[in-house]
């Protein structure tokens, strides 16, 4: 059965983001077939400790009858109906009432989509046609950092800062510029590399400023905490929207509902997905600002042409909504900060007993270890010396799935677990954590 499998997986399945030589090879590493709160289960037996929630999306765990009883309830009751035109019906609009109610003050209008790269794609188109209706059609460029993922789609290629996924079929869109991140480096050299491409570029040519609030993909990078209000500054001084990506930190990942929030900052445009339906319904959407709302109703006229066919589905509206109610009654935000300050204290220890543990950090249930070659001098390994891989394989046979980063010479394990976690399953993680890089040191 297995062998068949992978031999069909081989043979007909192209994986997203991954090896096809790998593939051809040695074949898919393992199968899935069950999940059961924060486990995973393949099709060995064998369970595992998803410790980064799938793709930092499945929040509120996994094998949750309430979230299937929603779809089925929504799928008997009304498979589709487009919202595009005149169109509309009660679970997008219950929807985007509820995420309006979410959001930090003024965001209050919702354009939804089927995933993140979607969302990001269309917030570049929102926020070009925001200075075009308004005459100022020159302002056009997007400015984001340097290790920032945002996506694969045309636009979201484009704002990624991570070059490797631009090399496949080359840029996809022209006026789109990286800056230096936060990570290694001082808020005032981050806000100074900005501030530079925004006078090079001419300030009365930049549509928008987008960052993730905490860098996910590119190694779980946490900023200072001054940069995001000095960034909220910059941006208003030049007039630049500033776009907040909360696909991965949204909907309570870092023990607020939203990640920006950490910082007391409001952006005037937000991108979702993952986390709003736990990863039981590919959606995702677009926030925009009162401001922003109100020059669409004045100026967009006639026919917005930008719409997906599966903007506010249905059955995804009624899945994030009980979703979402599953995390408030739960408690699952509060229990994100709790769960992720016993995590962060856990393998701070971990990092006391382990020579090559390096940084150790955590918002809420978003973290990241550190492996380097020296903690004192912050030197790193040679890549060739595959750390972080040897890690990932080891945390793998003792039945701990985490995400590993290598970016720039960087070895980064990246934890993300189920909100849901409870304690002693916090501890089961950190020592997981502990005796997989004890036997990579
Ligand atoms: N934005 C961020 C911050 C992400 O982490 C991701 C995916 O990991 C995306 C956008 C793209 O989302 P999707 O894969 O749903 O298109």
């Amino acid at each position: 059965m297995s062998n068949n499998l992978i031999e069909m997986d081989k043979r007909h399945f192209i994986h997203p983001t991954s090896s096809i030589q790998q593939q051809q090879k040695n074949g898919a590493k393992v199968i899935m077939e069950e999940g059961d709160g924060i486990y995973l289960k393949d099709i060995t037996g064998k369970w595992y400790l998803d410790a980064v929630s799938s793709l930092w999306n499945v929040n509120i765990g996994h094998g949750r009858e309430e979230l299937a009883k929603a779809a089925a309830e929504q799928m008997k009751k009304m498979a589709f109906s487009s919202a595009f035109s005149t169109f509309s019906h009660e679970p997008a609009i219950r929807l985007a009432e509820k995420i309006a109610s979410l959001t930090p003050e003024g965001l209050n209008a919702v354009f939804f989509t089927s995933g993140g790269s979607e969302s990001n794609d269309s917030a570049v188109k929102l926020v070009r046609h925001y200075w075009k209706i308004q005459n100022r059609s020159e302002r056009r460029k997007i400015i984001s950092l340097k290790r920032g993922y945002h996506g694969v789609a045309a636009a979201s290629t484009s704002v990624t800062g991570i070059p490797e996924f631009w090399g496949m079929a080359g840029h996809m869109m022209t006026d789109f510029i990286h800056v230096d991140t936060h990570y290694n480096s001082t808020t005032d050299q981050a806000i100074a590399s900005l501030r530079q491409a925004i006078e090079e570029s001419g300030p009365e040519t930049v549509a928008a400023f987008f960052a993730e609030p905490i860098q996910g993909a590119g190694g779980v990078l946490i900023p200072p905490d001054d940069y995001f209000p000095r960034i909220r500054a910059l941006c208003d001084d030049y007039g630049i929207l500033f776009v907040a990506d909360e696909v991965i930190t949204g909907f309570g990942r870092t023990g607020k509902m939203f990640g920006i929030e950490n910082w007391d900052v409001i952006p005037d445009v937000m991108t979702f997905a993952k986390g709003v339906t736990s990863g039981y319904f590919p959606l995702g959407g677009v926030v925009v600002s009162e401001t922003i709302h109100n020059v669409f109703k004045e100026k967009s006229l006639g026919t917005l042409f930008h719409g997906f066919t599966y903007s506010g589905h249905p059955t995804g509206a009624a899945v994030a909504l009980k979703n979402i109610e599953i995390m408030e009654q739960g408690q699952l935000v509060e229990n994100s900060r709790l769960m992720g300050n016993r995590l962060l204290l856990g393998l701070k220890k971990v990092k006391e007993s382990l020579e090559i543990v390096g940084d150790v950090r955590f918002v809420g249930l978003l973290g990241a270890v550190e492996l380097v070659e020296e903690p004192v001098s912050n030197k790193r390994f040679a890549q060739d010396q595959h750390v972080t891989l040897k890690a990932i394989e080891a945390l793998h046979e003792r039945g701990v799935i985490c995400r590993g980063v290598t970016y720039d010479n960087t070895d980064i394990i990246c934890i993300a677990p189920p909100l849901i976690i409870n304690q002693e399953q916090v501890d089961q993680l950190v020592e997981g954590v502990y005796e997989a890089i004890l036997k990579v040191q």
